[in-house]
C-alpha cells in the first residue's frame, strides 16, 4: 500500500529536552497503525507535531506526498488529519450532535460560531454538515443519543462522542490519542470493532495507546518509543517478541 503519513528524522525539543529524537516512520493508506511507549515517550507529541501544533526542530512530516511541516493546525486539518485529545474535551453543555457539528465546521474553515448559528444564507452548508454529522454520530453508534447533552453520556460514549467529532471533518487519516484509556472491558471491545468499521470505510488510522491486548489485536503495524527514540518497528507480533520492548515495558 502507498505511505500516507512519513516522518523523517522527525525531532522536536523543549528547551534541554528532546521530547523526540529522530523519528523515522511511515503509516500505509487505508492501514490501522499504532505508536506505543511508556509513559512520557513522546507519543502525543508526534500527534502534536503531525497536526501542526508544535513545529518539529528538525525533519520533516510528509502526508499524501506532501511536505506539511511547520503548516498552520487549521491547514493540516483541511488537508485530511483528524484527531482526538487524551483527555476529553467536550462541550458538555450542547448536545451529542451540536458537539459533531463543531468538528464538522473546522473541516469547512469556518469557527466553532458559525457551527451553531442558523443564519438562512448558511442554509445549504448547514444541510451539509447535519448530514455528515449524522453519519458520524451512526459510525459510532450515538444516533439515538443525538439531542442529548453532552454531559448525560457515560464515559465510554463521550470518547466515541469525541471520535465522531474527529470523523465530521472526513479525514483521511484519523489520529486517536489513548481512545479506550479509562473504559472498561466492555467498552474497549465496542471502540475496537467501532475503530476496524472505520477503517472499513476507508479511513487511515494512527492509534497511541496503552492497553497492549487491544494494540496487538487491532494493529497491522506498530512503532515503539522509549524516552523519544523509536526502540522497535514491526506487525504486533514482531514487536512483542522484541528484546528492547520487552525491556522498555518491564523496567531495566
Ligand atoms: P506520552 O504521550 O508518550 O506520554 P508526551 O509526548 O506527552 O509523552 O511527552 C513527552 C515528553 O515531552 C515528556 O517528558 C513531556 O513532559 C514533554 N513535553 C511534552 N509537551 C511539552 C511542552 N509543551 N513543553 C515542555 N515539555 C513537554
Ligand atoms: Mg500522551
Amino acid at each position: 500500500m502507498p505511505v500516507l503519513l512519513e516522518l523523517d528524522h522527525m525531532t522536536i525539543r523543549f528547551g534541554g529536552l528532546i521530547a523526540v529524537s529522530e523519528l523515522n516512520m511511515q503509516v500505509e493508506e487505508g492501514k490501522i497503525g499504532s505508536l506505543i511507549g511508556p509513559n512520557g515517550a513522546g507519543k502525543s507529541t508526534v500527534f502534536n507535531v503531525i497536526t501542526g501544533i508544535y513545529t518539529p526542530t528538525r525533519g520533516k512530516v510528509t502526508f499524501k506526498g506532501q511536505n506539511i511541516t511547520g503548516l498552520k493546525p487549521y491547514a493540516i486539518t483541511s488537508l485530511g488529519i483528524a484527531r482526538t485529545f487524551q483527555n476529553i474535551r467536550l462541550f458538555k453543555n450542547l448536545s451529542v450532535l451540536d458537539n459533531v457539528k463543531i468538528g464538522r465546521h473546522c473541516r469547512a474553515g469556518g469557527g466553532i460560531f458559525g457551527a451553531l448559528t442558523r443564519h438562512p444564507g448558511i442554509k445549504r452548508e448547514e444541510k451539509t454538515i447535519a448530514e455528515k454529522s449524522l453519519s458520524a454520530l451512526d459510525l459510532v453508534g450515538l444516533t439515538a443519543k443525538k439531542n442529548e447533552q453532552a454531559r448525560n453520556l457515560s464515559y465510554g460514549e463521550q470518547r466515541r462522542l469525541e471520535i465522531a467529532r474527529a470523523l465530521a471533518a472526513e479525514p483521511v487519516l484519523l489520529l486517536l490519542d489513548e481512545p479506550a484509556a479509562g473504559m472498561n472491558p466492555q467498552e474497549k471491545q465496542t471502540l475496537m470493532q467501532m475503530i476496524l468499521n472505520i477503517r472499513q470505510t476507508g479511513v487511515t488510522i494512527l492509534l497511541v495507546e496503552h492497553d497492549m491486548k487491544f494494540v496487538m489485536n487491532i494493529s497491522d503495524c506498530v512503532d515503539v518509543l522509549d524516552y523519544g527514540c523509536k526502540i522497535a518497528s514491526g506487525t504486533p507480533s514482531e514487536v512483542q517478541k522484541d528484546p528492547a520492548v520487552i525491556t522498555a515495558y518491564l523496567g531495566k
